[in-house]
C-alpha cells in the first residue's frame, strides 16, 4: 500500500467559485502526503452537453451553440474570480478551444446517426477536461503545485460509447506512468472522472456518474492508502435521502454492502465502484464537502455486524420484469443457458433471477433491445412483460444471522403487492420488486419500521446505534 491519497470531487462539490475554494482546502487538509485529486464536470454541465449534442443531432446547431455558451461562460466566470496572473489566461484559451471544437463535433453529429455514441462521448468529455484543468489551475494559485492531467491517458476501454468497461491491465500500468514521476516531482495530479479512451486513443465514458469509478481504478492502480469520495450529502444514508427525509449516515459499511447499495440505486456511490477498492481492499470514504468535517462513511473489509440487522435501504426505478413460462422445457438440460444466451446476444444486463418449477422471472433496466428479446424467448416459452416497476434491496450484513427479518420486512408492505423476492447469494440483501408508482411508500415505511419506530421504542435503532 502506498502513501497515495485519492479525493474524488463530484459536480456539487464544485458548482462555483465557493465550492472550488471549498475543494482546495479539503485537498490540503485530507489529501496526505501524495493526493491525487480526480474531479466531475461542473454540476449540470454533462446534462447541458447532452442536450446540447441532442439539439445539434436534431438539426438545431444555433441552440446547441447557446446552451455550451452559456455553460463555458459559467467556467469563465469561476475562473475570472478564481485565477491570477500565469494561470488565467491558459484557461481562457482552453475555453476557446473547447468551443472551437465542439461547433466542429455539432456539425459532425449532424450527419452521422452511425457515429453518434461517439461523438457524444466527445462531446461530454469536455465538462471533465475543463473542470480538471480550472481545478489544476485553482490550487496552484491557491499555493499547491497541481497539474492537470487527461484522464484519457489513464484509463483505457473497451469500445462500447457510453458506458464503457476499463482493461484493467492498460489501465493499471498507464495510470502509473503517468501519475507516479507527477507524484514524485512533488505535484498533485488532477484528472477528470468519467472519461477514457480505446487503446486506439477514442473517448468514451464509464456511464453516468462515472467519476466514482474513476477514482477507484485510480486507488487500485496506485495501491492508495484510501479513496476519499466527496459529495453533497454526510457519507451513505440509511435511505435516499429525496425519498425518506429523515435518512441518517452510515458510520460503517462492509464492501459487500455498499456494492449492493450502489448496484440498486444509491446514487451517492456509481454501481462499480467499490470492486476495484474490494481487489485490493482499499478503504473508501465518503465524506461531504459542504461539511469536510463530519465523520462520514467508511467502506472496508470487515463485515461490521451491528446488533440488529438492517444497514440500509435502496431503490431502483424504471425496471421491467419479464416472465418466462414452460411447462415443457424449464427442467430440460440448456433450457437456462439457452434463456441467458438471448440476452446475452443483447448486451442486456440481468439485475435479479428467480426461478420456479414453471417459470423463471428476472428484472432489466435498460429495455432498449426488449422488444427482439421478448420474440426470440418466445421460442423458450409464454413470455410475460411488466412494465413501471421497482426494485427494493434492504441490505446488512446483519440479514445472514438475524432471524425473522424477512416476516418484519413484508409486513411493513403487506398491503403492496410484492413480486420477485431474492436473497443474493452474499446473503447481505434482501431484494424485491413493487410497482413503481409505490416504491417510495414502500421504502419510507421500511425505513419508519426498521430506524424510526425502533429508535423510539428502545433508545437503540436497527443498525444498533443509541438515540443521542
Ligand atoms: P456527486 O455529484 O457528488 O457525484 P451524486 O448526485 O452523484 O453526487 O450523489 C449524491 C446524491 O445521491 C445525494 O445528494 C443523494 O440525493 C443521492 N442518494 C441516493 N441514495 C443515497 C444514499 N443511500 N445515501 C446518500 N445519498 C444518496
Ligand atoms: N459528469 C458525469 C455525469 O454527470 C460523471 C460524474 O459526475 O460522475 O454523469
Ligand atoms: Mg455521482
Amino acid at each position: 500500500m502506498s502513501d497515495v491519497t485519492i479525493l474524488k470531487f463530484g459536480g456539487t462539490s464544485v458548482a462555483d467559485a465557493a465550492a472550488f475554494t471549498r475543494v482546495v482546502t479539503i485537498v490540503r487538509r485530507h489529501g496526505g502526503p501524495r493526493p491525487v485529486v480526480v474531479v466531475s464536470a461542473l454540476a449540470g454541465m454533462t446534462d447541458a452537453l447532452f442536450a446540447a449534442a441532442a439539439a445539434a443531432a436534431d438539426g438545431d446547431a444555433a441552440r446547441a451553440r447557446r446552451i455550451v455558451d452559456e455553460q463555458l461562460a459559467r467556467h469563465d466566470a469561476v475562473g475570472r474570480a478564481l485565477l491570477h496572473g500565469n494561470a488565467a489566461l491558459p484557461f481562457q484559451d482552453q475555453l476557446a478551444h473547447a468551443r472551437d471544437a465542439l461547433t466542429g463535433l455539432f456539425d459532425g453529429l449532424a450527419g452521422q446517426a452511425k457515429e453518434r455514441a461517439a461523438l457524444e462521448d466527445e462531446i461530454v468529455s469536455y465538462g471533465e477536461r475543463l473542470s480538471a484543468c480550472l481545478l489544476a489551475a485553482a490550487l496552484a494559485t491557491a499555493g499547491v503545485p497541481a497539474r492537470a492531467v487527461d484522464a484519457r491517458r489513464c484509463i483505457i476501454t473497451d469500445e462500447t460509447h457510453g458506458r464503457a468497461a476499463p482493461l484493467p491491465a492498460d489501465t493499471d500500468r498507464r495510470t502509473e506512468a503517468e501519475l507516479v514521476p507527477l507524484l514524485d516531482a512533488g505535484l498533485v495530479p488532477v484528472l477528470g472522472g468519467y472519461i477514457a479512451a480505446t487503446p486506439g486513443g477514442r473517448t468514451t465514458t464509464l456511464g453516468r456518474g462515472g467519476s466514482d469509478y474513476t477514482a477507484a481504478l485510480v486507488g487500485a492502480a496506485l495501491a492508495a492508502r484510501e479513496i476519499q469520495i466527496w459529495t453533497d450529502v454526510s457519507g451513505v444514508l440509511t435511505a435516499d435521502p429525496r425519498v425518506v427525509p429523515g435518512a441518517r449516515p452510515i458510520p460503517r459499511l462492509s464492501y459487500a454492502e455498499a456494492a449492493e447499495l450502489a448496484y440498486f440505486g444509491a446514487k451517492v456511490l456509481h454501481p462499480k465502484t467499490i470492486e476495484p477498492a474490494t481487489a485490493r481492499h482499499i478503504p473508501v470514504r465518503i465524506c461531504n464537502s459542504l461539511a469536510p468535517d463530519d465523520p462520514g462513511t467508511v467502506v472496508a473489509a470487515e463485515p461490521a455486524v451491528w446488533p440488529g440487522a438492517v444497514k440500509a435501504i435502496a431503490h431502483k426505478t424504471g425496471i421491467t420484469v419479464l416472465q418466462i413460462a414452460s411447462t415443457r422445457m424449464l427442467g430440460a438440460y440448456g433450457f437456462l443457458r439457452a434463456l441467458f444466451e438471448v440476452f446475452d446476444r443483447h448486451r442486456t444486463v440481468v439485475d435479479v433471477v428467480t426461478t420456479s418449477e414453471v417459470s423463471v422471472s428476472l428484472t432489466l433496466e435498460d429495455a432498449r433491445a426488449l422488444p427482439t428479446i421478448v420474440s426470440e424467448l418466445r421460442a423458450l416459452g409464454e413470455v410475460s412483460v411488466e412494465p413501471h416497476r421497482a426494485i427494493v434491496c434492504v441490505v446488512g450484513e446483519g440479514l445472514r444471522t438475524t432471524p425473522g427479518i424477512a416476516a418484519r420486512i413484508f409486513s411493513t408492505v403487506e398491503d403492496i403487492n410484492v413480486s420477485l423476492i431474492s436473497q443474493g447469494a452474499s446473503r447481505v440483501n434482501l431484494t424485491f420488486v413493487v410497482a413503481e408508482d409505490r416504491v417510495h411508500e414502500a421504502v419510507r415505511r421500511l425505513h419508519a419500521a426498521c430506524f424510526e419506530q425502533a429508535r423510539a421504542a428502545t433508545g437503540s435503532d436497527a443498525i444498533g446505534r443509541t438515540a443521542s
